[in-house]
């Protein structure tokens, strides 16, 4: 089968004709119709995430369609078109699994990461990990939803009911998750590079009630930020624009460092937290309400044999949209 396979970290992508993987009990093969670039992808080769799996198939937004299924799988069918996330495998017995923080596993494995994911025309994942996806979306528009989308929504859900929210880094998630925070009816202030118009002025489009670089002040006291951008710096920044009790919450799985801040941006019950993978239900719950918003997807499509340039543009800034390779869909 065609393949995009990281050899080596800090190295482009070979094509290559590799082995189609075993399916094995539990699981289910899949032939790849599309997926979705994450962020995620770009630190893991660029060497900035720690040991991948090597040589690895990254990709972790796979939409596809059931070829066949493994011993003592239930709820799918050949045929099915199925959507599969980052988190790829839990012990399902572990402090963390057994208290509903399955996210935070210890023994988790992580697809495009730790086991082959979606720069591929086939890929296996395990039944359990896989969602159904909503009708409403064809193979493309979906695939940003698998991790831009669920990862946001659980970076919006620690936020609680939190009204004037602040989204620092207005890139896929951010587009996605704001697109739900106005439909719950909250406030949605962009912060975006210094001098970024063009952003400020999408974002605005978008519904946000005021957009701005991240070194200005919003009009009003914020309840609540997410951190998207992997900028350190935008921590204590975004402390200082937080009312009392308000809450940061980073919802990147890299970051710079974050500089030292003085305890009284902290003091007043501010909170600082991290968003960590996702459970399968943060996953359910966002392909939900995705349609009910309805929330809108822009992307950019590629082939699968372009994926060294589509995550050349992500890095440089240049995407219009979620760069989405296109694998074998009939769209
Ligand atoms: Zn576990
Ligand atoms: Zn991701």
């Amino acid at each position: 089968m065609r393949a995009m396979i990281l050899e080596k970290p800090r190295q482009p992508l070979r094509s290559r004709n590799a082995a189609k993987p075993k399916l094995g009990a539990g699981q289910l093969l899949v032939r790849v119709a599309t997926c979705a670039v994450c962020r995620t992808d770009l630190h893991i080769v660029d060497g900035e995430l720690p040991d991948p799996k090597l040589p690895l198939i990254p990709g972790h937004q796979i939409v596809g369609r059931i070829e066949q299924i493994g011993e003592g799988v239930q709820g799918f069918s050949a045929g099915d078109r199925v959507g599969i996330p980052w988190l790829g495998w839990t012990d399902g017995e572990c402090a963390y699994c057994r208290s509903k923080r399955e996210n935070l596993c210890d023994r988790a494995k992580f697809t495009g990461y730790t086991i082959d994911g979606g720069y591929a025309e086939f890929t296996v994942a395990t039944a359990r990990f896989c969602f159904h996806l909503p009708n409403e979306y064809n193979d493309v528009e979906v695939a940003p939803l698998l991790c831009a989308g669920m990862l946001g929504y659980r970076s919006y859900r620690k936020t609680g009911d939190a009204h004037r929210l602040g989204v620092y880094g207005f890139g896929n998630a951010a587009y996605l998750i704001a697109q739900v925070a106005i439909y719950h009816g909250r406030k949605v202030f962009a912060f975006t590079r210094p001098g970024d118009k063009a952003g400020q002025e999408a974002a605005r489009s978008l519904g946000a009630i005021w957009a701005g670089g991240s070194d200005e002040m919003p009009p009003q006291k914020l309840d609540a930020a997410i951190i998207f951008a992997p900028v350190g710096a935008l921590v204590p920044a975004a402390l200082r624009v937080l009312a009392k009790g308000g809450i940061v919450v980073c919802g990147g799985i890299h970051m710079s460092d974050i500089p030292s801040f003085p305890y009284v941006d902290l003091w007043g019950e501010r909170a600082i937290c991290s968003v960590a993978n996702l459970t399968r239900q943060d996953g359910e719950e966002f392909l939900q309400i995705a349609p009910r918003v309805p929330v809108k997807i822009q992307t950019e499509t590629f082939p699968l044999e372009e994926a060294n340039t589509a995550l050349e543009k992500f890095r440089s800034g240049q995407l219009k949209g979620t760069a989405v390779l296109v694998v074998n869909t009939d769209l």
